[in-house]
């Protein structure tokens, strides 16, 4: 069975930004829900239940047996995005990349700014609930992509290197219809050190 891994810091450590009763609703309802409904999904299925999480999504279509794929795409989708989420986030965080990222987002993007600017605008134009994604591809180069509902990056062959949950549940009680806001609050707790140390494995 898969487990919740404990978040690095507090509910409260990312206030003001992300507000301490968002975090604990969002950690310990929405992200343990979709945990609970993938392992009750495979309660049949101990040779899936055995695989990484991330490879029930890389390889959704060929591993998982189609009647499981609905329930394998939204659940496991929604407990590895999560997990994926609460890595990239820490207090104090915040600023720009450096190194190795500072240049793969230069290269591909012209400058921090404009990287920064095209994934906001995403993320805002997001009809519904869904993720936005900085994502490598398997040439190396880095993009901006944008899933619906809890569908994974890994599904399409791309590395997760940044995302952001724009589904109303992350912000509606602290910003309610104003994602934008929340969007610009990301920004500052963003922890580029760890997307620096996942970009080569995501
Ligand atoms: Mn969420």
């Amino acid at each position: 069975m898969y487990t919740l891994p404990a978040l690095a810091y507090g509910f409260d450590a990312l206030e003001p930004y992300f507000d301490a009763a968002t975090m604990e609703l969002h950690y310990s309802k929405h992200h343990q829900t979709y945990l609970d409904k993938l392992n009750e999904a495979l309660k049949d299925n101990p040779e899936l239940q055995a695989l990484p999480a991330q490879r029930l999504l890389s390889e959704l279509n060929t591993t998982v047996p189609e009647p499981l794929r609905l329930k394998v795409k939204n659940f496991a989708g929604g407990f590895v995005n999560h997990n994926f989420f609460w890595e990239i986030l820490a207090p104090q965080a915040g600023g720009e990349p450096t190194g190795e990222m500072a240049t793969a987002i230069n290269q591909d993007f012209g400058d921090f700014l404009t990287f920064k600017a095209q994934f906001s605008a995403t993320a805002a134009g997001i009809f519904g609930s869904g993720w936005a994604w900085l994502v490598k591809t398997a040439t190396g180069k880095l993009q901006i992509i944008t899933t619906p509902n809890q569908d994974s990056p890994l599904t399409q062959g791309l590395t997760p290197l940044l995302a952001l949950d724009v589904w109303e549940h992350a912000y509606y009680l602290k910003y309610q219809n104003r994602r934008p806001e929340f969007i610009s609050a990301f920004w500052q707790v963003v922890n580029w050190s760890t997307v620096e140390l996942t970009c080569p494995n995501g």
